[in-house]
């Protein structure tokens, strides 16, 4: 079987940078159209599809929150207006607000629910309510549906310092298997992938620096800092029909960060 998502249609949330960015040119070099969101600014974004269609790909940007029930409508409506159907949704947007717990606002605890996690919630939820409306096509996919959520390691790792961020990727992870368990069933596949530290914008104030990096290496045992090709490349898998029996599960792409590094050395 070939790892082919020619005839499919991608979205791809907070798509314009960073690991969105490499995985829509991922799934785009795959053979799907991709629907790339940005948020705030729509110049990246353009820039992305602009080079996607110089290669001879189907792309297009489009702004919205992930946040906001309305804008995420529009996000989908585009989406279908410009290449009729969605086969593929990767719901990747999110973000930090750092602080301290005692120092935390409730604005920024907000924030970060509400992006890294309602966000994921209205997506999904338009996506399967697409994938229903347009039914199966085994000429295309043989599952109904594709949804890839975002996660982090942060699912799992604690993260003090940054209770927000890992409440909302803790919360992703029960979501994707919630909803996984949910529409199984229909053949929509729902499944997660954990980046553990990919050299982006959200983390450069530790991988830009060299000193930081150095003692962030010692969490990687297989001591690199991730490449957003890294997670590109899974995400096509997950989307394609070689990776049809994986349902509900998160393919943690951490260079093994969730391997207890501290009992590397017999602890
Ligand atoms: P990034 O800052 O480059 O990308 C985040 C994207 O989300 C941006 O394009 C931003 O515009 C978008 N976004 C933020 N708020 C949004 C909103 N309300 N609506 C729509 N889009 C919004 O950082 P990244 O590292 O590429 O992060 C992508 C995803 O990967 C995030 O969910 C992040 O939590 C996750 N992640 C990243 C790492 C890492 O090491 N870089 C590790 C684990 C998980």
């Amino acid at each position: 079987m070939q790892l082919s998502l020619n005839g499919q249609v991608a979205l791809v949330t907070g798509g314009s940078s960073g690991i969105g960015a490499a995985v829509a040119e991922a799934l785009a070099k795959a053979g799907a159209a991709v629907a790339i969101n940005y948020h705030s600014s729509a110049e990246p974004a353009e820039e992305l599809a602009k080079r996607i269609q110089d290669a001879g790909g189907r792309a297009i940007a489009v702004g919205g929150d992930v946040g906001d029930e309305a804008a995420v409508q529009a996000l989908f409506d585009r989406t279908l207006e410009a290449f009729g159907r969605l086969d593929i949704l990767v719901a990747n947007s999110g973000l930090q607000k750092d602080a301290p717990v005692a120092d935390l606002s409730l604005e920024d605890w907000n924030t970060v629910i509400n992006t890294n996690l309602t966000g994921q919630f209205l997506c999904a939820r338009a996506a399967i309510r697409q994938f229903r409306q347009q039914g199966r096509d085994e000429n295309i996919s043989r599952a109904l549906g594709k949804i890839i959520h975002m996660s982090s390691v942060h699912e799992v790792i604690p993260w003090a310092g940054h209770v927000n961020y890992a409440a909302s990727k803790g919360g992703v992870n029960l979501l994707m298997r919630s909803l996984a368990q949910e529409v199984a069933a229909e053949g929509i596949r729902v499944n997660g992938i954990a980046p553990g530290a990919i050299a982006t914008a959200i983390n450069e104030e530790v991988t830009g620096d060299e000193a930081k990096a150095r003692e962030l290496l010692k969490l990687i045992p297989y001591k690199r800092v991730g490449h957003v090709d890294d997670v590109g490349n899974v995400a096509v898998f997950l989307a394609s029909d070689l990776a049809d029996y994986i349902v509900g599960t998160t393919l943690f792409v951490d260079g093994g960060m969730c391997l207890y590094p501290g009992f590397e050395d017999n602890g």
